[in-house]
């Protein structure tokens, strides 16, 4: 029996024949520099998936509450509705019944995520993820890379490069600290090309 999929792939794939019938999710993952519309790109594939009423459960690490604790909001405020997580198991436990997953900034959860998605993806779901693929010193932010590996469908987003205009893959920080994660947008981040990134010196 040819059953058609209740959801949409990206892409222009509009939608999947699974010609077994039997349920299968899948894991998208939208990764790049910061500036380069992630978080854009991942509430409009939700938007989407709510116009055409699937239900769709969206979850943010809690140490990310910079625009709003209730909703992801990209630089350019657009905005959906989404819950805080301390750790990935609240992601599991708070799926539900929703269709369609969307977690974003994935580089502020540990590498227990990168089950999580596999779990869900192969329990039927659409798992959309967005996150940061390298940290301000240009080191791969886990748990990204395995997650690209688990991934069906890959968006690499490129910003512009603040200082010349190229495509940019790098997020420059202008301040001094060097701890990882520190949370801030234009004050303290630029994207940078490839020729104008300065790797910082520790
Ligand atoms: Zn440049």
């Amino acid at each position: 029996m040819t059953k058609k999929s209740m959801r949409s792939a990206p892409m222009g794939i509009e939608e999947v024949v699974v010609m077994s019938g039997k349920v299968c999710g899948w894991i998208e993952v939208i990764c790049g520099s910061m500036f380069s519309g992630k978080t854009e790109e991942l509430i409009r594939r939700l938007r989407r998936a709510v116009i055409a009423k699937q239900k769709v459960a969206i979850f943010k690490p809690m140490i990310d509450v910079r625009y709003s604790e209730d909703h992801i909001v990209s630089h350019n405020q657009q905005k959906i509705s989404s819950r805080a997580v301390r750790n990935t198991k609240d992601i599991l436990k708070l799926a539900g019944d929703a269709h369609v997953l969307g977690i974003d900034e994935a580089q502020f959860f540990d590498n227990t995520l990168v089950e999580v998605c596999k779990k869900l993806a192969d329990s039927g779901k659409r798992v959309i993820v967005a996150g940061l693929d390298k940290d301000y010193r240009g080191v791969s932010f886990e748990p990204m890379p395995q997650l690209l590996c688990e991934a069906e469908y890959i968006t690499k987003t490129l910003a512009i490069c603040m200082k010349c205009g190229n495509p940019a893959n790098y997020t420059q920080r202008i301040t001094k600290s060097s701890e990882r994660v520190l949370l801030g947008a234009t004050d303290i981040y630029e994207a940078r090309c490839r020729s104008c990134y300065e790797p910082p010196n520790e």
